[in-house]
């Protein structure tokens, strides 16, 4: 099978699994950031790349000001898309699992929109 994410494994640190835990709706987000931080690092490494929370989140090695904020760029970007298919998306929640979804992936995983307080 086709790994979209190679290069960006080839990146990580090597303190860390090069593991890449989320869905396909935010490989698009990913693919995208990934582009940007080459361009700003290219010898930036990723630490941990994953959901937690219904969220996209991206751990580097690197701690300057315009990697943070490409990356709270993302993260900001996925908390309106479906993890799932792409599709604009909302949290989403099932028992005390959280996810963003659009309105058709939350039913069909019985997920149901969620208000933050
Ligand atoms: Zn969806």
């Amino acid at each position: 099978m086709d790994d979209p994410f190679d290069h960006i494994r080839a990146r990580f640190s090597r303190l860390y699994e090069p593991y890449i835990s989320i869905g396909k709706g935010w490989y698009p987000l990913l693919l995208e950031l990934d582009a940007e931080l080459t361009t700003i690092d290219p010898d930036l490494r990723y630490a941990q790349i994953k959901e937690k929370w219904g969220e996209l989140r991206v751990y580097t090695t690197s701690d300057i000001d315009v990697v943070r904020a490409a990356i709270h760029r993302a993260e900001a970007k996925s908390r309106i898309t479906c993890e799932s298919c792409g599709a604009a998306g909302s949290m989403c929640k099932r028992g005390s699992w959280y996810r963003t979804l659009c309105e058709s992936c939350a039913a069909e995983s019985n997920y149901v929109p969620h208000q933050a307080r």
